[in-house]
């Protein structure tokens, strides 16, 4: 899903994992350089950039060398491969389900909140919400 260019994110989060040291040996993780996500995220309230820096054990030998540890709180924050944020899903799912709303009624009231295709909240819907929830 692509995010328009002229979104300005009101605020920028680098999330990093809570867990300070190896699950293997239990030395204390060193962050890596790259960022494993990096994305502007939209929910109903605001506009975030927000990015996920990975820990790793230093130890060369250590399983936990190769992992790449993440922030659990930043994955609450939009699903992966997602722009939108999970309020943004929750929401389009409770009109769906609870207030049985089309995705042509959705559309417009989701559109004066943030900026989504049409085609975009169907397709939220369809691959997060309904197969996780196994309805139609
Ligand atoms: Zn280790």
């Amino acid at each position: 899903m692509r995010t328009p260019q002229q979104l300005y994110a009101h605020e920028r989060m680098i999330y990093h994992p809570e867990i300070l040291t190896c699950p293997h040996c239990g030395d204390l993780l060193v962050m890596c350089n790259s960022l494993a996500w990096d994305k502007t995220v939209q929910m109903l309230d605001r506009v975030l950039s927000v990015a996920s820096r990975p820990g790793r054990c230093p130890h060369t030998t250590c399983a936990g060398s190769r992992m790449r540890l993440l922030s659990a709180e930043g994955q609450r924050i939009a699903p992966a491969g997602s722009t939108y944020g999970y309020d943004v899903v929750v929401r389009i799912g409770w009109w769906r389900q609870e207030s049985r709303a089309t995705y042509d009624e959705i559309h417009p009231a989701l559109a004066s909140q943030i900026r989504i295709a049409a085609s975009h909240v169907r397709s939220l819907y369809q691959t997060r919400l309904s197969a996780a929830a196994g309805v139609p």
